[in-house]
């Protein structure tokens, strides 16, 4: 799933090759993608992109000119399995529903634009066309942007104070901080040096500081990494530059230890034993539920 650093990258990429063009035609290839109803699509033709932002995990184009309303946002969720491809010369044949995995498009005048595709059979990708962009409810309960200079030491401090929570879940929460996913939530407690279960409440000051460093310097390398990549080339560079996400049963970059994984009923998490819970390997819910349930099963069997 694309992240805070992606969707940045993906919106310098934008801004050099979409900003200041007029828009010929946004196609939907299903109902299902589209979230808004008002105004239509259609409005969008013959509109100039504008300034273009990350929110979140939100891309949002301003759009002005045309009919109507003076400003319209086109904002879109690429979700778990979106992606954009953009095309020097798009087909002239509409977007056709299907099995392809085509979920938008956008044409410019010139006949170059982008394709928004998602993979697999779950489709979660969002597309809004909105008057401001906080008529989009994921992009109005985001929290603050990490990156931003507002989101210090003591605003981690107050957000964290009081919340019984595991700390993997409250990082990945967009309605306590913006942008960070599973991959960069397992990439920041990695190096901070702390257990995913660990609670938000039981952090010391110093853990503190020590998981704000951690999340800025994350973020703000991948940032880094990925800018002025094509869009084409952005999911290899997360791959490669990620330390542990995705990496079970590779070396910690650090301490060599085999990077273990934590499974859950739909996504996975993934931490350094000797780095982050001294050396205990966390016990893996699904599978020790497995075990009980066939220890069971033995057991009435006898
Ligand atoms: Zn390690």
């Amino acid at each position: 799933m694309p992240e805070l650093p992606e969707v940045e990258a993906l919106a310098v990429f934008l801004r050099e090759r979409a900003s200041g063009r007029v828009i010929a035609r946004a196609e939907a290839a299903s109902f299902a993608v589209l979230k808004t109803f008002d105004p239509p699509l259609s409005a969008l033709s013959g509109r100039v992109i504008g300034e273009i932002a990350r929110r979140g995990k939100f891309l949002d184009l301003s759009c002005s000119g045309g009919s109507g309303p003076d400003q319209l946002h086109l904002v879109m969720h690429l979700a778990r399995a979106g992606w954009l491809r953009w095309r020097d010369d798009i087909p002239d044949k509409p977007a056709r529903p299907g099995k392809s995995p085509l979920a938008f498009r956008l044409v410019l005048d010139d006949g170059s634009g982008f394709d928004l595709t998602e993979a697999g059979t779950q489709k979660r990708l969002a597309v809004y066309l909105v008057r401001d962009p906080a008529d989009v409810p994921g992009v109005a309960s985001l929290g603050p942007e990490p990156l931003a200079d507002d989101f210090t030491v003591e605003a981690l401090a107050a957000i964290l104070a009081g919340r019984r929570t595991q700390i993997k879940g409250v990082l990945r929460d967009q309605h306590i901080i913006a942008g960070i996913g599973n991959a960069y939530s397992d990439e920041v407690l990695n190096v901070a040096r702390m257990s995913p279960f660990k609670l938000a409440s039981s952090f010391t000051p110093d853990e503190v500081a020590v998981l704000h460093a951690a999340i800025v310097s994350t973020l703000r390398e991948a940032v880094e990494r990925s800018a002025g990549l094509a869009a084409a080339d952005l999911k290899g560079e997360k791959k490669t530059g990620l330390r542990v996400h995705g990496k079970a049963g590779q070396p910690c970059p650090t301490c060599g230890d085999t990077i273990r994984e934590v499974s859950f009923a739909d996504s996975a998490l993934q931490y350094c034993p000797t780095c982050q819970t001294g050396g205990k390997p966390l016990a893996d819910r699904r599978l020790s539920r497995l075990l009980k349930l066939g220890r069971r099963r033995r057991w009435r069997r006898r």
